[in-house]
């Protein structure tokens, strides 16, 4: 028996499951971030769920700022549980299994190496889009972590100096522009100078998200259209750097807002062209993650805990 625990901690939903050897689940739930009051409180209420139910041989936690070489998460801009937060220590206090953390991008590319399309693949980039951003890469076969446990810090790579203050307390990351929020923002401030209808506006405020935003651009909505084609361009022009420093063969986009599938990717298709050097033009494919649906978080952060990464490979 070698089931694994798998946690994927989110800014908005923390989803866990109980993942055999070859990928199946055999138990999934989840807990609004919001209600989770420290790492101590979540580690108790998946145990508390759990129960004797499941038998478990090992932990993987995928969470975002998460060191692993330190297995701790570190001053997370999108989580509220202090500045550092020794998961592995807490889960293993709690549980008495085995716990290995990662950073949550590096897990959804290990659930894209071990369970997903890149089982073949040596060089491919996944770039997680939810309520941050987030990069897990392989170069030549290898899981980039980076000389502190930190590589693929996508989201706060700066877009726009000068640009929207971030989570992280610099200005024009890449994250307050294209994540959740931002995308929302983005909205907003094209509203108001909108001097047209807009499906947007029959929606209140508060509810307005990027699955609405999309849904209502697929409809040709002109404020919409105008709000993708921004967040495509950005994104594009952040994968084009990628693409013209690590020729991957692929970049998968995963994650929330990836769910928008086809029209987020043929709009950045269509902007990559512009940013990527000709030699490499049309050799990385852009794929929404077929593990989308599967919640590639868990998988990779049950992966993470079997093959324990890069960190320690
Ligand atoms: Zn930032």
């Amino acid at each position: 028996m070698s089931n694994i625990l798998g946690i994927d901690i989110g800014g908005t939903n923390i989803c866990y499951g109980v993942v055999a050897e070859d990928g199946e689940f055999l138990y999934q739930n989840s807990i609004k971030t919001s209600t989770v009051a420290s790492a101590e409180d979540l580690a108790a209420q998946i145990k508390k769920d759990l129960g004797k139910k499941h038998q478990v041989s090992g932990i993987g936690i995928g969470a975002p700022s998460a060191n692993e070489i330190s297995q701790s998460i570190e001053h997370a801009p999108n989580l509220e549980w202090g500045d550092i937060v020794p998961l592995k220590a807490i889960f293993e206090e709690e549980f008495d299994i085995d716990t290995y953390v990662v950073n949550d991008a590096n897990a959804a590319a290990m659930g894209e190496k071990f369970y997903g399309e890149a089982q073949e693949m040596d060089n491919f980039v996944v770039i997680t889009l939810g309520t941050g951003i987030g990069m897990g890469s392989y170069v030549n076969g290898n899981l980039i972590i980076g000389a502190n446990g930190l590589a693929g810090e996508l989201g706060h790579t700066v877009v726009r100096r000068n640009g929207r203050e971030c989570n992280c307390g610099k200005f024009g990351c890449l994250e307050t522009y294209i994540a959740k929020n931002g995308i929302v923002k983005t909205a907003k401030e094209k509203l108001e100078f909108s001097s047209g209808g807009s499906m947007l506006q029959s929606i209140s405020p508060s509810n307005l998200s990027p699955a609405e935003i999309f849904k209502s651009a697929r409809r040709e909505d002109p404020v919409s259209l105008e709000v993708v084609d921004t967040v495509t361009r950005d994104l594009a022009f952040a994968i084009s750097y990628l693409i013209n420093i690590l020729d991957p063969e692929c970049v998968f986009l995963s994650g929330g807002i990836s769910k928008n599938g086809n029209l987020l990717k043929r709009k950045t298709e269509k902007h990559l062209k512009s940013f990527v050097l000709p030699n490499l033009r049309d050799k990385a494919s852009v794929k929404i993650s077929s593990l989308n649906d599967k919640n590639s978080g868990i998988l990779g952060a049950a992966a993470a805990s079997r093959n324990k990464s890069g960190a320690t490979a």
